[in-house]
């Protein structure tokens, strides 16, 4: 049975954007927030909303204070959004020991893919090509020089319960290792409560390419096509795009079949992203699974038409899937870019203040998914992310140049933005190309230098003011 009212445990874009997925279908929302944050787009949008404390970020982390509210306000579904409690799998375990629908995978599975050796250990199972690394999830120095030795520098150490680029750490010689594990696991135990540790081979260049699936408790399984997220700085992704540009369809077809075959060994249900790495021989290698709704989603809803979050929430419901692998057909170009409140100038420091001057842009092939507006605060203690631009078109060159034209229509002043970088990028040979792997930004450094000579903020107030009556907003 469809649910009656969904709390939202998340904030800010992804919060709005299960909101209105929720409006579509009919389902009431119940939004939650904090004191910092009480202002966000999203607490007025839901139906109801609950402020939860203490402090900025506890309120979205305690497990039973949202359990004890969804049972409070009736609501029968939890969505946990990215982040936060999204792969926890014993808040998963919690809402459904209490009668309320986790909208996500079986905590079995969370647990299982929230590691990333288990992970590698079942796709090596099911006959997925992973990179050569350590098979235990927790080495010593010792073993893991050992391991070096034998498969050569350079190496990355990774935190089996690693996640958002965090704990990953390149190193090309044993000296390097020796002092860099003793840091990874200090900063693995601080950020995830585990500091075990595992060592990969360094790939160099590749690509990021990572299949969408879509899975329900019927037993069916497909995928949604990739997208190529290799546009990263610091292992964290800044652009995405859908479909990849060098994909061939059998390429295509025979990750989507692995990525299909992973899920299907843990039982998978619900939407979840396989990610793997593609060398420049053409060949693959999954490296691990995201058992949520991903940020990026948005670039597959652009060329398959399949609203992921919709699809989430009628899986969660008991429904079967709506489509067929048989009837996903990948239309045109997507690409999204993240517009986070940082200075690209700066060593991308967050910047954060009130929102001064606010205007998205608009017209053929443009999706914003937003949660600022003018006059809002952006508060420091969340990430940066302010809005998720994303444009398609029938070619690559168009849709470069979609999101060139919409980059430069997009006012956002009173914080620092990634908008001039993400604008100089679509403006770059290599880019425009589409010659780029995940060595993309190290080898562009020239991109971080740009023109930061704004007009007066009085002039673009006016400006935006006067194209905002003018379009009726
Ligand atoms: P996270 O869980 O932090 O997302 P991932 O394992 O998904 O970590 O890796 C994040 C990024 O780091 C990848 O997209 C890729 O750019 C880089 N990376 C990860 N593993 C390797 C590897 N073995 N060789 C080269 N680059 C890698
Ligand atoms: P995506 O793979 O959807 O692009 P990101 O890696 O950008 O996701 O992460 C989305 C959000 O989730 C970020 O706020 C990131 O900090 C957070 N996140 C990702 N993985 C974890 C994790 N294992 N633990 C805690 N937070 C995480
Ligand atoms: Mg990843």
């Amino acid at each position: 049975m469809m649910f009656k009212k969904i709390l939202v445990a998340n904030r800010g874009e992804i919060a709005m954007r299960i909101i209105r997925a929720c409006r579509e279908l009919n389902i009431a929302t119940a939004a939650i927030y904090s004191e910092a944050d009480s202002t966000g787009i999203y607490v007025k949008k839901a139906d109801e909303a609950y402020l939860v404390g203490p402090g900025p970020v506890q309120g979205f982390l305690d497990m039973q204070q949202i359990v004890d509210l969804a049972q409070r306000i009736g609501a029968d579904a939890i969505h946990p959004g990215y982040g936060f409690l999204s792969e926890n799998a014993q808040f998963a375990h919690l809402c459904q020991a209490s009668g309320i629908t986790f909208i996500g995978p079986s905590p079995q599975a969370i647990h299982l893919m929230g590691n990333k050796v288990k992970a590698r250990e079942l796709a090596k199972t099911v006959g997925v090509p992973i990179v050569l690394g350590t098979e235990s999830g927790d080495v010593g120095v010792d073993e893991a020089a050992a391991f070096c030795r034998t498969a050569g520098y350079p190496v990355m150490i990774k935190a089996s319960a690693g996640g958002g680029g965090r704990g990953l750490r390149v190193v090309r010689s044993e000296q390097e290792l020796r002092a860099s594990m003793e840091t990874s696991a200090r900063e693995a135990q601080a950020a995830f409560g585990d500091g075990s540790l595992f060592v990969e081979k360094y790939i160099e260049r590749p690509h990021h390419i990572e299949f969408q699936i879509l899975a329900d408790r019927h037993g069916n399984v497909i995928h949604l096509g990739e997208r190529d997220c290799s546009i990263q700085r610091r292992h964290q992704k800044l652009i995405e795009i859908a479909p990849s540009l060098i994909l061939t369809p059998r390429l295509r077809a025979e990750m989507g079949e692995a990525a299909i075959a992973i899920a299907q060994a843990v039982d998978y249900d619900n939407a979840g992203t396989m990610e793997f790495l593609l060398d420049q021989e053409g060949r693959y290698y999954f490296i691990e699974m995201n058992p949520r709704i991903q940020v990026e989603h948005t670039v597959t809803e652009q060329i398959t038409a399949v609203d992921i979050v919709r699809s989430q929430i009628s899986i969660a419901a008991g429904e079967p899937l709506e489509i067929r692998q048989e009837e996903v057909t990948l239309q045109g170009h997507a690409i999204q870019c993240r517009i986070n409140a940082e200075d690209p100038r700066n060593n991308f420091r967050p910047s954060t203040g009130t929102i001064t001057a606010y205007l998205s842009p608009g017209g053929i092939g443009v999706r914003i998914d937003g949660a600022v507006y003018k006059d809002y605060s952006v508060p420091p203690y969340y990430d940066a992310l302010l809005a998720k631009l994303t444009v398609r078109g029938r070619t690559w060159d168009e849709t470069v140049s979609r999101m060139h034209r919409s980059l430069e229509e997009y006012v956002l002043r009173g914080v620092k933005t990634t908008i001039p970088f993400l604008k100089k990028i679509m403006e770059e040979p290599d880019f425009r190309a589409g010659r780029f792997d995940t060595s993309y930004l190290e080898a562009h450094p020239d991109l971080f230098e740009y023109d930061a000579t704004i007009e007066p903020e009085d002039l673009v107030v006016a400006i935006s003011a006067a194209i905002a009556s003018y379009e009726g907003l």
